[in-house]
């Protein structure tokens, strides 16, 4: 899956982050990408559910962490687990 646009200035997002995501068998079938351009409310979502492998967009605003998104296919809710640190 890619990015649905080019970064040209990673200073125009105050949020990006991309993960690989496990179904209940561990398997990394998914991945999602989070974005939000500077000075947005909501954060952009870009996503292929790791249980039925759908890819979809759609836009969200969370309101804490940690952040969750659901399959509007399915209804699973998926973990968008935080970076480790460095
Ligand atoms: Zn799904």
């Amino acid at each position: 899956m890619k990015l649905p646009f080019e970064i040209k200035d990673i200073r125009d997002f105050s949020y990006i982050t991309s993960r690989k995501l496990k179904n209940d068998k561990g398997e990394k079938r998914g991945e999602v990408f989070i974005w939000r351009r500077r000075g947005e409310e909501e954060f952009n979502c870009k996503l292929k559910c790791p249980y039925c492998e759908e890819e979809q967009e759609f836009s969200v605003v969370f309101n804490r962490r940690p952040y969750r998104v659901r399959c509007s296919n399915c209804g699973k809710s998926i973990l968008v687990e935080k970076l480790a640190a460095k």
